[in-house]
C-alpha cells in the first residue's frame, strides 16, 4: 500500500459509489494530495430519501439527482467515471467496470467502497414486476406513471370493481419510506387531484399500508409510531399491523392477518418499501476477506471501517454492518468523511486516530404536509414542529444551491397550493 505522499505519482483512491457515503468521501478529500477516482452506474448523485416525492409528481427527477460530474466540476483532483463495478482484485489492487461493452481496470492505492443497498423482496424476487421498490430514479418514474396511470384508466372505466381497483394503492412496508409513501398517496387523492376528474372522486380512493411487524415507525419508540398510525388514519390511510403480504400479481395482493386468515386485496397500484438487501459486492468482498456478512448482506467491517487484513479497503454506508449503526444517509455520510480523513491522515504520517463513532444526529419522517414526527436522542417530536425540522434538515442535505431553490418552489405550490 502506498503511504508516503510523492507529488510525480499521487496516491490513487478509488470510490465506488456516488451516493451519500462515497460522494461525501469524495469531497472530504478535495484538499487531500490524492487522485480520487469515483466510478458509479450512474450518472448522478441521487437523493434518495425525497424518491417518494418524485413518484407522487412533487419534485422533478433534476432535483434529486444532479450529474455527480457537475456537482465535482471544481474538484481537480476528482475523476468521475461512469461504469457498473464487476470485480474487486484486492491482492492487485484493482477495480473493474464495464458500461456500454466497454471495460475499465483502475489501480488503487486505498479504495472506499459504498455501493449501498437493493431492495429485498424476501426470496419472493417475482412480486417485483407487480411492486416496483423504489431504489432509483428510474423506480419513482416507474411509480409515478403506474400512480397517475392509474387515476387516468379509473376515468376511463365503466365498471365499479374495476374502477375501485385502479383507485387502491397498497403500500408494503411500515417504515419511514412505506410511512411518507402512503401519507402522500393520501394527500394525493384527498387535495392534489381534487376536482381534476368527471367520473369519480379522487377522495374516494383507498390507500392501505401493510406492516408484518406490530406497529409503523417501530424504531422510534411507542409514542411516536402510535402518533404516526393515528395521523395517516386521519388521513385516511388504512394501516394494517401484524399482516404479511403473501402474494403480489397484476391485480392485487393476498394478506395474510394477525390472525392467520388469508385476505385479498384487488389493487393495480402496489409499492414495496420493505427490506434491503445489500450490493452484491458486498459478496465478491466477503469471499476475498472472509468477513462476515448478515442476513442483509451487509458486511461486518472493523472498528476503522476497513476489512480483515486490508486496512486500505473501507467499506461504509448502507453496505457495512457495525454495531449502533443503521441504514441511513447520515451513516454513510459519516463514514465516508471518516474514511477519507483515515486516507489523508496516512499521507500525512498521521498514525491512525480512534476509532469510528457514529454520532446519531436523530430521526425524521414526514407525513403529510405539515406533519412529521423526529427523534432526536431523548427529544421526541411531531406535528408542525417536527415538519419544519424536516424541512431544514432535507433542504441542508440536497446538493446545490439551484437545486434547493427549485425545491422551495415546488414545496410551495405543492403544500400552500395543491399543484403537482
Ligand atoms: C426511498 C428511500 C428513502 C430513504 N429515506 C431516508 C431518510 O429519510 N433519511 C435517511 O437518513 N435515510 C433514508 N434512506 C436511506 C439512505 O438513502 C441510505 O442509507 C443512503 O443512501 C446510503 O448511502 P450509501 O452511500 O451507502 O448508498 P447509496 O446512497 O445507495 O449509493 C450507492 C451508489 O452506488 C452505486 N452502485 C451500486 N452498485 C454499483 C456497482 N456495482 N457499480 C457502480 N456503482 C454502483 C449506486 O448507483 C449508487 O449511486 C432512504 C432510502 C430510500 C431508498
Amino acid at each position: 500500500m502506498t503511504t508516503q505522499t510523492d507529488a510525480a505519482t499521487p496516491h490513487r483512491v478509488v470510490v465506488i459509489g456516488s451516493g451519500f457515503g462515497g460522494l461525501f468521501a469524495t469531497k472530504a478529500l478535495q484538499r487531500a494530495p490524492v487522485e480520487v477516482t469515483l466510478i458509479d452506474r450512474t450518472s448522478h448523485h441521487l437523493f434518495q430519501p425525497l424518491l417518494y416525492q418524485v413518484a407522487t409528481g412533487i419534485l422533478s427527477t433534476g432535483e434529486m439527482a444532479p450529474p455527480t460530474r457537475e456537482i465535482l466540476r471544481k474538484q481537480r483532483n476528482a475523476h468521475v467515471v461512469l461504469g457498473d463495478v464487476t470485480s474487486i482484485d484486492l491482492e492487485a489492487h484493482r477495480v473493474t467496470s464495464t458500461v456500454l461493452g466497454r471495460t475499465r481496470v483502475i489501480p488503487y492505492d486505498s479504495l472506499i467502497v459504498a455501493a449501498g443497498s437493493g431492495q429485498s423482496y424476501f426470496g419472493n424476487d417475482h412480486f417485483a414486476e407487480f411492486a416496483p421498490s423504489m431504489k432509483s430514479i428510474d423506480d419513482a418514474l416507474e411509480l409515478r406513471a403506474r400512480i397517475f396511470g392509474a387515476y387516468e384508466i379509473a376515468e376511463l372505466e365503466d365498471d365499479e370493481k374495476a374502477r375501485a381497483a385502479l383507485l387502491t394503492f397498497v403500500v408494503v412496508g411500515g417504515g419511514p419510506t412505506g410511512v411518507e409513501m402512503a401519507g402522500q398517496l393520501a394527500e394525493l387523492s384527498m387535495r392534489g387531484l381534487r376536482q381534476e376528474f368527471r367520473t369519480f372522486d379522487p377522495a374516494d380512493s383507498r390507500v392501505v399500508l401493510v406492516e408484518a411487524g406490530p406497529a409503523v415507525l417501530g424504531g422510534y419508540g411507542e409514542k411516536l409510531s402510535a402518533k404516526t398510525r393515528r395521523a395517516l388514519e386521519k388521513l385516511g390511510v388504512e394501516v394494517r399491523v401484524n399482516t404479511k403480504v403473501v402474494g403480489v400479481d397484476a391485480a392485487g395482493v393476498d394478506l395474510e392477518d394477525p390472525d392467520k386468515s388469508l385476505e385479498r386485496i384487488e389493487a393495480v397500484t402496489k409499492v414495496w418499501a420493505a427490506g434491503v438487501s445489500s450490493s452484491p459486492l458486498g459478496g465478491i468482498l466477503a469471499e476475498a476477506t472472509g468477513a462476515a456478512r448478515n442476513r442483509a448482506g451487509q458486511l461486518a467491517v472493523g472498528p476503522d471501517l476497513t476489512l480483515p487484513g486490508h486496512p486500505e479497503v473501507f467499506v461504509v454506508g448502507d453496505m457495512m454492518q457495525l454495531p449502533g449503526t443503521a441504514g441511513v444517509a447520515q451513516v454513510a455520510i459519516q463514514g465516508g468523511r471518516f474514511a477519507a480523513g483515515r486516507i489523508a491522515g496516512r499521507l500525512y504520517g498521521r498514525p491512525d486516530a480512534a476509532a469510528f463513532h457514529y454520532r446519531d444526529k436523530g430521526m425524521l419522517a414526514t407525513i403529510s404536509r405539515f406533519r412529521a414526527v423526529a427523534s432526536i436522542g431523548r427529544l421526541e417530536v411531531s406535528g408542525f414542529p417536527a415538519w419544519i425540522l424536516w424541512l431544514v434538515v432535507h433542504l441542508f442535505y440536497i446538493v446545490g444551491f439551484r437545486n434547493r431553490l427549485s425545491v422551495v418552489m415546488h414545496w410551495t405550490v405543492s403544500f400552500l397550493g395543491r399543484g403537482r
